[in-house]
């Protein structure tokens, strides 16, 4: 069948608008482009093609299931994070731009170690972790995770990154203690972006955020129910001098470094993200 890409694009474009869904030009684009890959300039210039009848049905449902919630990333299956892709799977934390902070903040100090260990604890997609170990030659990294389906996205993309070799992707509950799982003293840095959403706000999350898993969001009564773990059960296999970096909500990053006062750790300082909410809190292990 030949057709005009445009028109179909535009279609989907026009429903968007009607549902309100922001950026409904990129996201028509985007979506169109998961089923039918189509450059910008062909949709600029009327380009006409031939295309499945199936594979313009396969875009159209999936623009119904847009409107009706899911999230934009997990029907196109993969997202940008800190310029690299990662496979976003159903069931597993899309990456954020918020989270770029922990990046940032960890790649010059890694880069200046010489064969860094780190930790992504609550990795989710593997972001963190392996966007450092891509940028940090040397780096070995330990993703670990609670959820099966987590393990099985940050396993698929450390293949895609090929980075199995300075991988170990352990799946365990970062509520019982850090010794359960790993020796002490062994990692450098500690990395994590653990659920930290007050339970009594996630029934007023937008339908996108809902459409995440609960377990990588509900941070507990007060958001602070895995920094507190963190904190207590997670400070011996960190080496003395080694840093801890995480990332807590705009209402909750104050609380996080209160909290951290209580335990061996000095440094402690928090940091805003580029929308200038309070983000990331960083701490060094006496
Ligand atoms: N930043 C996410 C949100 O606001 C929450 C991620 C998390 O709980 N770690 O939707």
């Amino acid at each position: 069948m030949k057709v005009q890409l445009k028109q179909i694009l535009k279609n989907a474009e026009i429903i968007f608008t009607e549902k309100n869904i922001p950026s409904p030009r990129d996201e028509a684009f985007y979506l169109l482009n998961a089923h039918i890959p189509v450059t910008r300039g062909e949709i600029l210039l009327g380009v006409e093609r031939e295309v499945e009848p199936e594979a313009i049905d396969r875009f159209m449902m999936d623009v119904s299931k847009r409107v009706n919630g899911a999230p934009l990333q997990y029907l196109i299956g993969k997202w940008e994070f800190y310029g690299l892709e990662f496979i976003t799977l159903p069931g597993v934390l899309i990456p954020r731009g918020d989270t770029e902070t922990l990046v940032d903040y960890a790649l010059p100090i890694l880069k200046e170690m010489d064969k860094p260990r780190i930790l992504d604890l609550c990795c989710g997609s593997g972001c963190i972790g392996l966007t450092l170990a891509k940028l940090v030659p040397d780096l070995d990294v330990t993703l670990f995770d609670v959820s099966a389906t987590a393990i099985d996205a940050t396993r698929r993309n450390a293949e895609l990154h090929r980075l199995t070799e300075r991988c170990h992707i352990v799946q365990g509950d970062v509520l019982l203690e850090g010794t359960n799982y790993f020796p002490d003293n062994m990692f450098d840095m500690i990395l994590s972006n653990p659920p930290y959403i007050k339970s009594r706000d996630m029934a007023a999350l937008s339908p996108e955020v809902q459409a995440e898993p609960a377990l990588a969001l509900d941070g507990g009564v007060d958001g602070l129910t895995f920094y507190r773990a963190i904190a207590s059960g997670w400070q011996t296999p960190l080496k003395s001098g080694g840093r801890l970096v995480m990332e807590a909500g705009y209402d909750t990053t104050k609380d996080v470094a209160e909290l951290l006062k209580e335990y061996p750790f000095k440094d402690i300082a928090t940091h805003k993200d580029l929308g200038q909410n309070d983000r990331m809190i960083t701490a060094i292990k006496e």
